[in-house]
């Protein structure tokens, strides 16, 4: 198959069926290298919900994406061979049911050696994804994850598994390496002290918006980590921008990220073994003129760009 995007010359952008940057369509069986997905499900969310409907409006926005990288000066599509495998089925009021349908999917996925990126969706479904990515790599994955907040609050309602707490699971559950976790944006809000105790106990590197802010932008990715060993993965809540920047999400915390700065972070992060990533926590009803959206389809554009490392 030719994995190229549909011309816009030919069909212009705001023609023809949407898929993720006008790629084809496939199966997880087909020989592309890295898959676009959906995973349309927002049944962890504790505030706004509609993240369910951001996979389609993603890729409705993502029609004006280009292969070319500028800073990278690489043709993208031509270095890796993209498509779209549609979206992970879901049960939209069963969490539990959602968690094996999610596993099993990017199972099968990444156990034909596939990497991916994926749409969310709240912040939810990046637990299940972790759970089949330990059972493919056998060991905690690094992780890189972008939020205003921690994820690693307590249980809510007494429901343990909601969109708040995902890193907390994942590192009990020894999915992911606190030692190589770095949190990036991050700036509450709080409910007590406390709820800083299980990333001091862990060790896990959280950068706050004021370390991020300590120094210019380029001063501030030369410190970034690298990750040179064993499989990583990145996990992007867009609630990490300012609601300046993202407020089509459920949970907007103001003082965060500007886009140029995502987008100069994400171009400094050396990554050697990246097997996939997701975006999360778009909330279109939220949205204005499709800021967000199209911040989304930046931000996985620029993830691409590692993966092409
Ligand atoms: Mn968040
Ligand atoms: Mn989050």
């Amino acid at each position: 198959m030719d994995y190229q995007p549909l011309s816009g010359r030919e069909f212009p952008r705001f023609s023809a069926i949407k898929t993720f940057f006008r790629l084809p369509v496939a199966t997880p069986q087909d020989d592309f290298d890295v898959a676009f997905l959906g995973i349309p499900f927002d049944g962890g969310v504790s505030y706004r919900p509609g993240a369910r409907f951001a996979p389609s409006r993603i890729r409705e926005s993502s029609s004006l994406g280009r292969g070319f990288h500028w800073g990278r000066g690489e043709q993208l599509f031509s270095k890796l061979k993209c498509a779209d495998i549609g979206d992970c089925p879901t049960v939209p009021i069963d969490l539990a049911q959602t968690y094996s349908k999610i596993e099993s999917f990017i199972y099968q996925l990444v156990s034909k050696q596939k990497k991916f990126i994926a749409a969310g969706g709240d912040h939810s479904i990046t637990l299940p994804i972790l759970r089949a990515l330990k059972k493919k790599y056998g060991v905690p994955l690094n992780l890189i994850h972008f939020d205003a907040h921690l994820d690693t609050y307590p249980a809510a309602w007494n429901c343990e598994y909601h969109h708040g707490s995902f890193l907390r699971h994942a590192i009990e559950e020894g999915l992911v390496n606190p030692l190589q976790t770095l949190q990036i944006g991050i700036r509450g809000p709080l409910a007590s002290k406390e709820d800083l105790d299980f990333i001091q106990k862990h060790k896990i590197t959280c950068w706050t918006m004021d370390d991020v802010r300590a120094d210019s932008i380029k001063s501030i990715v030369r410190q970034l980590p690298h990750f040179t060993s064993g499989p990583t993965y990145l996990s992007f809540d867009i609630d990490g921008l300012d609601p300046a920047y993202a407020p089509g999400t459920g949970t907007p915390v103001p003082g965060g990220l500007t886009t140029y700065e995502v987008q100069q972070i994400l171009r400094s992060l050396k990554v050697s073994h990246l097997v996939g990533a997701d975006v999360v926590e778009v909330c279109p009803a939220y949205d204005h003129s499709d800021i967000t959206s199209l911040v989304a389809v930046d931000v996985m554009f620029e993830i691409l760009g590692i993966l092409s490392q």
